[in-house]
């Protein structure tokens, strides 16, 4: 018999949305008629069709592949260079970052790439997350074995949990001592909070201080409205020597079941070797890649092509801003209920204190059972996330205002 990886039972502590699904059932089973009126505003999942520009692109796509002369077989593991340039030429170079086409690794998705990240760093990194977090930089930190089991709270040993509260704007302080290894998400999936300029700026002087690497998760950029917010950690200065970033077309073109997603590692951005050298991250996340991948789809890739055609960035762009107003028109129904609100105008997370006296997951359990709706508690997200519930803006706008005014009847104080 083989022996397993024992990590993996460190994450015994049961992932929240199998919990959240469980509570569900229980609930439809014991009041069968109101299962056909629950709506979801838990996982966050897009709802709405691709952009045109999308479809067609990938249409084509299809019909390359159908005829010897424009068949494309195996890709290059990092991407096809349109991809990469269009990307380096729209994303970055258009808000003035200095990031070349070959520092672009094209992927089928953020989710894997920041696990999949842990594979070129070693096991001995001292490791911060913010709390509330998004669970995967937890659990594939747990996985690896780069952490101790979890307490009653649900932390593991071994993390540095920096807590993201309303005293700071949910934009965690700078850690009190050393970590290697930084991992920030903003705009903030759950939190819906976002980082200014100057907030970067700590992040990145903290980071070449003292050697840290960040890894920068901005899959939610495109929902940022507020023209001095950066959307690239690489807007800061000198970020390029500290900071990794991963991106995504899930959340900003829909391609949540399509599945393309990116990685930026600039060149010059090192790791220290036990045998004291310096060594280039962008050269073994290439080996890494090329090892255990073969590339995305070269009908995927030209569907996300198409995202930064005129079309598709008008058609992206719509997406984007008919989630926000989802956003918006939580946040005032919230508020118009008496709740107080955080998040949602640069994010499609609407970040909700829960009501005097309830734990997250009692203000679920009341939500569900007088609403019949699901949102997510907060305190599955990590310990600061007690006292919280996130509603997500990814529905359709009928489920969202029937939703809104059922809160509206039903907890209005
Ligand atoms: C949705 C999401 C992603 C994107 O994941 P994909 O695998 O590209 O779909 C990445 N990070 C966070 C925090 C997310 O919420």
């Amino acid at each position: 018999m083989p022996t397993i990886n024992d990590n993996f039972l460190k994450l015994a502590a049961g992932y929240l949305f199998p919990e959240i699904e469980r509570r569900v059932a229980e609930f439809t089973k014991g009041n069968p008629d109101a299962a056909a009126k629950i709506i979801k505003l838990g996982i966050g999942d897009v709802t709405e069709p691709l952009p045109e520009a999308c479809v067609v692109a990938m249409h084509k796509a299809v019909d390359d592949q159908s005829k010897r002369e424009s068949f494309h077989g195996y890709g290059p593991e990092q991407g096809y260079a349109w991809l990469r340039e269009a990307i380096v030429e729209h994303d970055y170079l258009a808000r003035g970052c200095d990031i070349s086409a070959d520092e672009v690794f094209i992927s089928d998705g953020s989710k894997c790439d920041c696990a999949n990240i842990l594979d070129i760093l070693g096991s001995d990194n001292i490791i911060a997350v913010t709390d509330p977090v998004y669970p995967v930089y937890v659990d594939t930190n747990v996985m690896a074995g780069n952490t101790g089991g979890a307490d009653e709270v649900g932390d593991y040993g071994g993390l540095v949990y920096l807590p993201a509260t309303v005293e700071n704007n949910f934009t965690p302080e700078l850690p009190a001592s050393k970590v290697d290894v930084i991992y920030l998400g903003y705009p903030n999936n759950p939190a819906g909070s976002v980082a200014t300029k100057e907030t970067l700026k700590k992040w990145v002087d903290y980071a070449k201080e003292h050697g840290s690497l960040i890894l920068f998760d901005a899959a939610y950029e495109a929902f940022v409205t507020e023209a001095d917010i950066p959307r690239s950690i690489y807007e800061i200065q000198g970020a390029r020597e500290v900071a990794i970033e991963f991106r995504s077309f899930s959340k900003n073109a829909g391609f949540t079941g399509t599945r393309c997603a990116f990685t930026v590692v600039p060149k010059g951005l090192t790791g220290r070797a036990s045998d004291g050298s310096d060594v280039e991250l962008h050269g073994l996340w290439q080996r890494r890649q090329s090892t255990k991948f073969n590339g995305v789809s070269y009908i995927i890739q030209r569907g996300a092509e198409a995202v930064y055609s005129e079309s598709g960035r008008q058609q992206a762009a719509g997406l984007v801003s008919f989630y926000l107003e989802n956003a918006r028109i939580i946040r005032e129904a919230l508020e118009r209920a008496g709740m107080t609100v955080f998040g949602g105008v640069n994010a499609p997370y609407v970040w909700i204190k829960t009501p005097a006296g309830q734990t997250s997951w009692q203000f679920f359990d009341t939500l569900l059972n007088d609403t019949h709706i699901v949102g997510t508690p907060g305190s599955g997200f990590g310990a600061a996330g007690e006292g919280y519930f996130r509603l997500s803006a990814f529905n359709s706008r009928e489920n969202v205002q029937e939703a809104m005014q059922r809160i509206g009847a039903v907890l209005a104080v």
